[in-house]
């Protein structure tokens, strides 16, 4: 019966996953072609540009919708190796800065020796990635927003014992209440425009916590800010010095 149930809730998900995906789909692909058609119409320079800007940001948006999904559904083949997660950061300085405005920064605070940490390196920028991007979206009026690593030895909680590396996403933006906290976690859950949020980024932050044998923990303050906090597990490997990055292109 346990495994029936399970099959269930697991066929459940995947009903939720695919409507929801082709729902956003569908209005990115209105946007595109209904841009099309106008665009077959409209004569105005002006109006030519911004009918094309709009279809360009659907499309990226489409694409990154893709990559979210395809990180989200590669959760079961994650692959831990160890990781100089410092040396990882310093590495998407670039990527982070193309996927921020102008108006947002992005500062960097890790200690000299930062323990590595038993990870899948190219699942861990995903995650920055889509903490920075939501971070970047509690702040519209600009702000900074701080990765910050430590070192926890001897950590012993309800979940987890021994030594981590604490790795914090933390920004001055809007922040969470309760009722928002207490749903992050779920698939498709998502407080943003329609095409503008899959919903899926905590979702997938949650599952590669976890699945590192880790957790993830949200400390946020309506009107203050917020701070996504990953315990990973300390590696007692040598990790390697050279790292490709996610190709944005
Ligand atoms: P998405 O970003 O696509 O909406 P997420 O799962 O990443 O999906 O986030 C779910 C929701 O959690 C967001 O829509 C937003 O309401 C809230 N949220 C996530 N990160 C932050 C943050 N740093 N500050 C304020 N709210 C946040």
């Amino acid at each position: 019966i346990e495994e029936a149930l399970r099959q269930a809730q697991k066929i459940e998900a995947i009903g939720q996953l695919t409507g929801g995906v082709a729902h956003d789909f569908n209005n990115l692909l209105m946007v595109i072609s209904g841009g099309l058609d106008m665009l077959d119409r409209q004569t105005d320079p002006a109006r030519r540009r911004r009918l094309m800007d709009g279809m360009v940001q659907a499309a990226q948006r489409g694409a990154s919708l893709t990559r979210q999904l395809l990180a989200f559904s590669r959760r079961q083949t994650l692959r831990p190796e160890p990781v100089d997660v410092a040396l990882q950061m310093g590495g998407m300085r670039e990527l982070l800065d193309r996927s921020l405005r102008g108006d947002v920064h992005v500062e960097f605070d890790f200690p000299d020796t930062l323990w590595p940490v038993e990870v899948d390196p190219g699942e861990l920028e995903l995650v920055v990635l889509n903490l920075a991007v939501n971070a970047r979206d509690a702040m519209p009026n600009g702000g900074t927003i701080v990765v910050r690593g430590e070192n926890l030895p001897d950590l012993n909680d309800e979940q987890i014992v021994g030594d981590y590396v604490r790795l914090s996403v933390v920004d001055t933006g809007v922040g969470m209440g309760p009722e928002i906290l207490s749903r992050v976690f779920e698939p498709f859950f998502t407080t943003k425009e329609v095409g503008k949020g899959s919903g899926l980024g905590l979702a997938q932050v949650h599952g590669f916590a976890t699945q590192s044998r880790g957790m993830v923990r949200i400390r946020s303050e309506v009107g203050q800010g917020t701070s996504i906090e990953l315990y990973l597990p300390r590696s007692h490997r040598v990790p390697p010095k050279e790292r490709h990055l996610i190709d944005l292109n």
